[in-house]
């Protein structure tokens, strides 16, 4: 096989306090690989502005003026990260790439991981995931959700390796696929998983954040994860089907019971306690159901609307 153009694609949003160093680092990077022979030399770097509201842009612009390897991409808002991930890699594609790998702005993914997925891919796999190799730098609180959203979608059929994070490499065969799916929310790591194509894991560590916060609370990795699911499998949709059967044969036996003891024992009240429980046991479960049913809903109600998956303001090429 041919030594790959490479294209790394980095989502920004209010990243001015990191994106100077970031690029510097990658552009060494790309020269340390140049030299050794294992990129060719118009590999290039794909920043996507994911509509910020700091100075990010101005700096992507003057890196650009400086080294026409900075290539970039600005949204006229925010999208967020899964969009201006797939913007960037929509974007490497037509530009023209054998392979393309995304790392984030904060450099928190040991960018020396990429000359791993290099070799990986030299060796035949289309699709190299990065896979972290502990979570020290995250709360505790992101841990325990990281850890139950990934047995989630484990148990729902998308077998996504814990610890997996959208730091991956994906060859120009990979892009090509994803241009034929026309779904406008497309979950990346349960996407890139599901191909069939040769997949193969690389670890790496994470560091802390080189300066800056992190952009994410907890609505929005909510959303994520319920996207995630939601976008990706039904299972949940069959187990409400499912659940809802077996709830309404538990009340079918329930309502016979208290009929018979009603009519042959005549001892009815007792058992106000075991109403209230039931009452809100039920009451809950089906709150629940209805709003997962919501969430399937709201993803039919977006994809039926198809607005474009995000508006391009300024590209540099
Ligand atoms: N990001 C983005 N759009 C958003 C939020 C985040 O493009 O709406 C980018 C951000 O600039 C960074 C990456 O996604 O490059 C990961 O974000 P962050 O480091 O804040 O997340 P964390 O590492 O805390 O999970
Ligand atoms: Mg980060």
């Amino acid at each position: 096989m041919n030594k790959p153009t490479l294209a790394i694609i980095v989502p920004c949003y209010n990243e001015e306090l990191c994106i100077t160093s970031t690029v510097e680092t990658l552009l060494k990077l790309l020269d340390l690989l140049i030299q050794k022979d294992k990129i060719k030399k118009d590999s290039y770097l794909y920043l996507v502005d994911d509509g910020s509201a700091d100075g990010t842009w101005e700096i992507i612009n003057k890196l650009h003026q400086k080294d026409g390897r900075v290539k970039a991409l600005k949204f006229i808002r925010n999208f967020g990260n899964q969009k201006a991930l797939t913007a960037g890699l929509e974007g490497v594609r037509n530009i023209g790439c054998d392979c393309a790998v995304s790392i984030d702005a904060d450099l928190q993914q040991d960018e020396n991981a990429i000359e791993k997925f290099i070799d990986e891919y030299m060796k035949g796999a289309d699709i190299v995931s990065g896979i972290r190799n502990d979570r020290k730098t995250d709360s505790f609180f992101k841990k325990i959700t990281a850890l139950m959203f990934y047995k989630t979608m484990n148990i729902l059929g998308a077998k996504i390796p814990p610890n997996h994070s959208d730091y991956r490499l994906v060859s120009k065969k990979a892009l090509d696929i994803m241009e034929l799916y026309p779904e406008k929310y497309l979950f990346l790591r349960g996407f890139f998983n599901e191909l069939g194509l040769k997949t193969t894991y690389v670890n790496f560590d994470v560091k802390p954040r080189l300066a800056g916060e992190s952009k994410f609370n907890f609505m929005s990795l909510m959303a994520l994860a319920l996207n995630g699911i939601t976008s990706y499998s039904v299972v949940p949709l069959r187990f409400v089907t499912v659940l809802g059967f077996f709830m309404a044969l538990f009340g079918f036996l329930v309502g016979v019971e208290t009929v018979i003891e009603k009519i042959f024992w005549h001892n009815s009240p007792n058992g106000w306690a075991t109403s209230i429980i039931l009452l809100c046991v039920f009451g809950g479960i089906q709150l629940f159901c209805l709003g997962l049913i919501g969430e399937y809903v709201g993803q039919v109600f977006r994809e039926v609307k198809a607005r474009p998956r995000y508006i391009k303001d300024i590209e540099l090429k």
